[in-house]
């Protein structure tokens, strides 16, 4: 059945283990694998991350993540921000692309893309992002 769930908190990075756990616990209907629950969990903390680290860097902002079960036993899961955005998406899905410097390795898409099955990232700098991800 249609169901889903929003969660809307501030982009501080204690949250992002509660919103891991939460889209995790609500996926948990769908009877998935662990395996697929770690996909799902693993792909879910990089894109809030993301939403964290690049969206607000010098500032707190909201993050919006939304879980839906969609027909045929689908998960989709949107994070979202209103962030200062990506001006070139398709370059920053590269594996390896990062504008963090040393501390990051630019690997956060790449893991979404190869974790889950779908993925679609709206981008408008100045206005945010939103991930969209679906399993
Ligand atoms: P890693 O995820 O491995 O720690 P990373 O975050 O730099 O490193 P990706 O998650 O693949 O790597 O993201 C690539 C780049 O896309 C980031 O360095 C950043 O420039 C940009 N980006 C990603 N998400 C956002 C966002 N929500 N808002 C603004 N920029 C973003
Ligand atoms: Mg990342």
């Amino acid at each position: 059945a249609n169901n889903e769930v929003t969660l809307a908190f501030p982009s501080r990075s204690s949250n992002e283990g509660f919103a891991r756990a939460a889209v995790s616990c609500f996926a948990a209907q769908m009877d998935p694998t662990l395996n697929e629950l770690e996909d799902i969990k693993t792909a879910v903390s990089e894109a809030v991350t993301n939403a964290i680290v690049h969206a607000y860097p010098d500032s707190i902002g909201q993050v919006v993540v939304k879980v839906r079960i969609c027909p045929d036993q689908v998960l989709e899961v949107t994070v979202r921000d209103h962030g200062r955005g990506i001006p070139d998406v398709e370059k920053a899905r590269q594996p390896m692309f990062t504008t963090g410097g040393e501390e990051r390795s630019g690997m956060g898409f790449t893991i979404m893309e190869s974790f889950m099955d779908r993925l679609v990232v709206r981008s408008t700098p100045g206005r945010g992002t939103t991930v969209v991800m679906r399993k």
